[in-house]
């Protein structure tokens, strides 16, 4: 079984890793054979100098790209069948005569940090050679350190409460640890996006409320006409209607979960724009990069700002945390069942034979491997996951072209893609392999035909 096993899991590693680098070729070669001309329907608004630099761009991230996705594989190998997954253990085991708490903390803390050492030269040449060589890095070394710095803390303060929360579930709550062990990464993924627009995303940005001005009546209305009041008054399933307002009222009550829309200081760390819709409840937040609000018409913004409610109003984020809860849980499950199989261990040459049961092996070990190898399985339904993500954006457009204007919405989208570089000639199934958007195209296309 364990031979069976490693041979399966060595063929996947191969195909992903294959099919991987087999779609960055074909999106570099098309991307290269549509150079020369900007596509007619784009003529009018994009010159053929901002083409070629997309495509140079975007060929560029690939190359980088097909690079990092190899060294990747190749580290994956070299935590299991090269051994490196079992020194440490060994190496921890030693200092801490025997697995607990701290040995299983010490053992993610290593995989981490030979994970980042790995991570840190492309992360380097992408900010500061390919970023800043098409002119995006505006982020300091400085700013780059301190940005590294924070996410340690951040790691450190929510990872290890997580970790060892999940440890102990895994030990002490019988045969059906996964269960619990689901609850508590939903409730705490929950929890996040509760916090994240308000107390995390601030400790790296600026934000602001969107300076209303002469934009003021136009964007008070939409939000009246999408029926979404900034501070999150309606949305909040769950939660009693009938609370008496805190004194102050509305503005005091959404006080510390800052809902509502905000400008981003985007230009900190780089010349690309962009907006988003995050969070629920009360911590709903619509974002502009300072970067795209520059650029934008009145029009432009309102359309932009209609394409997020639209988010909203489909309920998008729940959807999504739907989805991955739905995943999460089959993913234990299926942890679960593997976590006391030795043919998982020796498959993989880890360890020195036995399982989590019979404690030869951890549970910090097992939840390790597991999340390591996973990539290679769910690899698959990449472009499941994708497919999702771009039917939900054009819901958004469709509701963005009813409540708004279609036609602002493109005048928005042709900037974004210029602006940002991003290439309008994408390989069709690169494309649907990976894209969390519509390509340009099929998104003007399909925004035409709503906004009739
Ligand atoms: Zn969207």
């Amino acid at each position: 079984m364990a031979a069976l096993f490693s041979i399966v899991f060595l063929t996947l590693l191969a195909l992903t890793t294959g099919m991987r680098v087999w779609l960055a070729l074909r999106q570099l070669r098309h991307v290269a054979a549509h150079r020369a001309t900007v596509p007619a329907e784009f003529a009018e608004r994009i010159d053929l100098a901002d083409h070629q630099k997309a495509a140079d761009y975007s060929r560029a991230k690939i190359r980088l790209g097909i690079i990092e996705l190899t060294v990747d594989a190749l580290l994956l190998l070299l935590f299991t069948f090269g051994g490196l997954l079992t020194a440490f253990d060994q190496f921890w085991r030693d200092i801490f005569a025997g697995a607990g708490y701290t040995h299983g903390l010490a053992l993610f803390a290593s995989v981490s940090v030979a994970g980042f050492c790995v991570s840190l030269p492309f992360s380097l040449y992408r900010t500061f050679s390919l970023e800043a060589h098409f002119g995006f890095n505006k982020m300091t070394p400085g700013l780059y350190v301190a940005d590294l710095l924070k996410q340690l803390l951040l790691t450190v303060l929510i990872g290890v409460p997580l970790l060892l929360a999940v440890l102990w579930l895994m030990g002490a709550m019988g045969e059906r640890w996964w269960l619990y062990v689901w609850a508590a990464w939903l409730g705490f993924n929950l929890l996040v996006l509760l916090l994240y627009p308000t107390f995390i995303a601030p400790l790296f940005n600026k934000f602001t409320p969107l300076a209303e001005g002469e934009m003021k009546t136009r964007i008070e209305a939409l939000l009246a006409r999408c029926g979404f009041a900034s501070s999150g008054e309606e949305d909040s399933p769950g939660r009693p209607k009938s609370l008496p307002a805190p004194p102050g009222g509305r503005a005091e009550r959404s006080e510390g979960f800052g809902g509502g829309i905000y400008v981003m200081d985007g230009s900190k760390r780089s010349a690309h724009g962009n907006a988003y819709f995050t969070g629920f409840g009360r911590a709903k937040r619509i974002v502009f990069f300072d970067t795209l609000l520059d650029k934008l018409a009145p029009g432009e913004v309102e359309a932009v700002l209609a394409h997020e409610l639209g988010h909203y109003k489909h309920r998008h984020v729940w959807k999504r945390i739907a989805v991955m809860a739905a995943l999460s849980l089959a993913l234990l499950w299926l942890l679960g069942q593997v976590i006391d199989q030795s043919w998982f261990y020796e498959g993989l040459k880890v360890g020195t034979g036995g399982t989590a049961q019979n404690s030869a092996m951890s549970t910090a070990m097992a939840l390790i491997l597991f999340s390591l190898v996973l990539p290679v399985f769910t690899f698959p339904f990449t472009p499941l996951m994708s497919w999702l993500s771009r039917r939900h954006e054009f819901e958004a457009d469709a509701y963005a072209a009813r409540q708004a204007n279609g036609n602002e919405l493109i005048a928005a989208l042709v900037k974004l893609y210029r602006d940002n570089a991003a290439t309008l000639t994408p390989d069709p199934l690169f494309s649907l392999f990976y894209d969390s958007h519509p390509p340009a195209s099929q998104r003007i296309a399909h925004l035409r035909t709503v906004s009739l």
